[in-house]
């Protein structure tokens, strides 16, 4: 008797859980995105960003375990699992301990999980999210791992990590319950529950060089897919602003944001519209020490000088809409963002 009554509670509790669903959460990497760049592209822009609709604004200290300026691949791993660790390093701690990542929490959780970047998917930043590798360019390993992996869709650059390797595997084979897309038109008519859309062979070329499909459409589709009873984490990438900077092109880097800001755009139209979404919009570290040094607002032109063709040490902002932005407000470690998405999906 007084076990059925435990039982009947504890089925209440458990119901009454599952009724008030987790948030969806889109955590949207600008890489080596600073301030600087964020200000370029507003002015180029007409003076409009939408990140100004954001709710709260944090900033984010980027350091690595061993050294004041990180690389993608050690604060990939800090904002994806929580954890400092050093450069070139994926996944794996000082310890030499794998780290367990936002998406794989989430994925224990029951959420759907997606990765869209505009880089290669096994570049450092998507594989903080579910590779553990010493080096960040041992990349058909890392391409090894996504392959036994649990993402239910991932877009990005890299084929030929999967099917042209030094091994001889084919991957694309061996994950026989994906479905392979080769096209944005098959992309949006597949119903499958497991899709890879790796969009090129090696690295997806410049926005201005014709990237397609666009970051913005990939969103606005990748939502609509990933969206269902179940909740739902998604990490999309805009990668090549980093790229941009280190070649000190301010044409590359504005083209990219310009995108970017689009693609930021269609997530906070789903976000608005569901009522359940959390957005993060952040930047891994700042690349190429940018400084605006003059333009024009009406003309929309800018002037920008960069100081380095690396990365810098300043601090990156961040912004968040929806359920729980209010904790990504303040100043903080890149490691608390794991910690405050965590705080989230455990509630
Ligand atoms: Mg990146
Ligand atoms: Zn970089």
């Amino acid at each position: 008797m007084k076990k059925n009554i435990i039982l009947l509670l504890f089925t209440s509790i458990s119901f009454g859980q599952s009724e008030d669903k987790l948030p969806n959460i889109i955590l949207m990497i600008g890489d080596g995105m600073g301030l600087s760049h964020i200000t370029a592209g507003m002015y180029a822009n007409n003076n409009k960003t939408i990140l100004e609709e954001f709710e709260y604004i944090g900033l984010s200290k980027t350091h690595s375990l061993n050294y004041l300026i990180t690389d993608s691949a050690a604060s990939g791993t800090a904002m994806a699992s929580g954890v400092k660790t050093l450069n070139r390093v994926v996944g794996i701690d000082e310890n030499n301990k794998k780290t367990k990542s936002i998406l794989e929490i989430c994925k224990e959780k029951k959420y759907n999980v997606g990765l869209v970047v505009t880089s290669e998917i096994v570049h450092a930043t998507p594989a903080s999210f579910y590779a553990k590798v010493q080096s960040r360019y041992n990349y058909e390993d890392i391409a090894l791992q996504l392959s036994e992996h649990d993402v239910d869709l991932f877009v990005g650059g890299g084929k030929d990590y999967f099917n042209k390797r030094k091994d001889k595997r084919n991957l694309l084979e061996e994950m026989s319950d994906y479905t392979f897309i080769d096209s944005f038109d098959e992309f949006k008519n597949s119903s499958s529950k497991k899709i890879g859309f790796l969009t090129y062979p090696g690295k997806p070329p410049s926005k201005a060089l014709g990237r397609k499909p666009s970051l913005d459409d990939l969103t606005e589709i990748s939502l609509k897919k990933m969206s269902s009873e179940r909740p739902f984490f998604m990490m999309i990438e805009s990668s090549q602003i980093d790229w941009g900077a280190h070649d000190n092109s301010l044409t590359y880097v504005l083209s990219e944001l310009k995108e970017f800001d689009s693609a930021i755009s269609k997530a906070l139209e789903f976000a608005i519209a569901d009522g359940n979404t959390l957005i993060i919009v952040t930047s891994d570290h700042e690349t190429g020490g940018l400084s605006l040094s003059g333009g024009n607002v009406k003309k929309s032109r800018v002037k920008a000088d960069f100081s380095t063709g690396g990365h810098s040490g300043s601090m990156v902002p961040v912004f968040s809409y929806g359920p729980n932005s209010e904790l990504f407000s303040g100043i903080y470690d890149n490691t608390s963002i794991f910690d405050k998405m965590l705080e989230i999906i455990k509630n």
